[in-house]
């Protein structure tokens, strides 16, 4: 075997010995992080290393510090497993080395993109003509999106805001529910706007924009350009806004609506959640992750617009994007990156292997591992504060510093992982279900970890 096949071998065997080990690893591991830092230092080397002592030391160095959140036992955040098609995909888009610009610069990856872009609005309910921007997760997105909207609700008004930018333009309103997820935030203030911005609108009980507040906020404040992010799953409870209703509300003040569906989109994808997005298609523009529940390798994401003219007029790389002139905007057109990996053949590979009834069956699955998380953890005495509709549970184990001392617990035992959060001002532990290899037996061992730790 010549050199290059041995390299490239021997990091593909390691990184599949390491998802063998996942669902037996402990999955939360006491870290020391200073002497991984140290691992990893020491001097610049003046002289080359030959490959392969590099990948051997990479791996000794790294080894210790590998958390298994792709393992079926790791609760955090809202976190998958990168499936198998997808990773080998991921580790031939490495190889291939693709620069993913644009369809001269790799054809093959524009075109992975173009497929890949379809299926994910067919799957997902998104209109057919929609523009798909292929990005680096759902932060990028949203960016994305309401930098497509900022463009347009200020086109409507006669002002330029790619030539002209934000000074002295007429000021944009932006409504966003009070339990939208940070990232939102984040970028209003990269877009300019300022977090400082937003109206917030209350929330109902289990999180989801309350409709009659959001009315009152479109009515009260003034006519001008309005931009409405709206959610399809909250990050704590799973609760996705009714969309359809939000959409008719807002379309009738002429606002813009930003749905961000980092997980809860994928909600679309199965016959049995579908209602909970029932709308979705009249939005104007849609952020998702692939790297959550769709269990793709990070970074992937996809940004996608109602109006590709739109869309492209805010991304493309000059200031006057002239829609219709340049053909379909592909690519880096579509995303806030020029040189750009080929995030595309993992998305595809991803979606070939599950296919539509693979991709229903793992929304279905990790729904009812949730509900089956929730009742087992109602039974043996904990308290389930949300409703739990889709893959998100939230649990109190009594006080604020008695969870806190819970969720640590579980963190150090290292059979599952969960997370603490902070929702309506308590402290609560955060389970979502996202990976696609978690079995029943999963969530019982996690139930007896749990309660055993909480009980001590
Ligand atoms: C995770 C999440 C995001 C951010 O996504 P990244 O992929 O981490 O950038 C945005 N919105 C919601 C609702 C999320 O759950």
């Amino acid at each position: 075997m010549d050199e290059l096949s041995r390299l490239f071998g021997l990091a593909a065997d390691h990184a599949a010995g390491f998802r063998r080990s996942l669902p037996d690893r402990p999955v939360g591991v006491p870290v020391d992080q200073d002497a991984l830092t140290e691992a990893f230092s020491g001097p610049l080397p003046a002289a080359p290393t030959p490959p392969e002592r590099v990948l051997a030391e990479l791996i000794a160095a790294a080894e210790p510090g590998l958390v298994a959140n792709a393992g079926p036992r790791y609760f955090g955040f809202v976190v998958g497993g990168a499936l198998p098609a997808a990773t080998a995909a991921d580790i031939l888009a490495a190889g291939w080395d693709q620069f993913a610009t644009n369809a001269v610069t790799s054809p093959a990856a524009i075109a992975a993109e173009a497929a890949a872009g379809a299926w994910l609005k067919e799957l997902l309910g998104i209109p057919s003509p929609a523009s798909a921007g292929f990005v680096t997760g759902c932060q990028a997105a949203n960016t994305v999106g309401l930098a497509a909207a900022r463009h347009q609700v200020l086109a409507d008004v006669g002002w330029d805001v790619e030539r002209r930018g934000l000074l002295g333009a007429p000021p944009i309103r932006v409504i966003a529910g009070e339990e939208r997820h940070v990232t939102i935030d984040r970028s209003l203030r990269l877009l300019g706007l300022g977090a400082d911005v937003v109206e917030p609108v209350p929330a109902g009980p289990n999180g989801a924009i309350d409709l009659a507040s959001l009315r009152k906020v479109l009515r009260e404040g003034s006519p001008g350009p309005a931009i409405v992010c709206l959610q399809a799953g909250n990050v704590n409870t799973g609760a996705c806004d009714r969309l359809r209703e939000a959409c008719e509300l807002v379309h009738q003040h002429g606002g813009w609506v930003h749905v961000d569906g980092a997980f809860g989109l994928w909600a679309a994808a199965s016959p049995a959640t579908r209602h909970l997005v029932d709308g979705l298609e009249l939005a104007d523009s849609w952020a998702c992750d692939g790297h959550k529940w769709l269990n793709l390798p990070y970074d992937s994401a996809f940004a996608f617009c109602a109006r590709p003219g739109a869309h492209a007029a805010a991304m493309s790389y000059t200031a006057s994007y002239l829609v219709g002139s340049g053909g379909v905007p592909l690519g880096a057109e579509l995303t806030a990156e020029s040189s750009r990996r080929a995030r595309g053949f993992a998305v595809w590979a991803g979606l070939r292997e599950l296919g539509r009834d693979g991709v229903a069956a793992l929304v279905d699955r990790c729904c009812a591992l949730a509900r089956r998380f929730a009742a087992g953890l109602t039974s043996a005495g904990f308290e389930v504060v949300n409703e739990v509709v889709l893959n998100q549970v939230l649990v109190g184990f009594g006080d604020d510093a008695r969870t806190d001392r819970v969720v640590a617990a579980v963190q150090a035992d290292g059979t599952c992982w969960a997370g603490g959060t902070t929702w309506r001002g308590r402290r609560l532990m955060r389970i979502s279900v996202s990976n696609a290899t978690t079995t029943e037996a999963d969530v019982d061992r996690s139930i007896a970890a749990i309660t055993r730790l909480a009980t001590l």
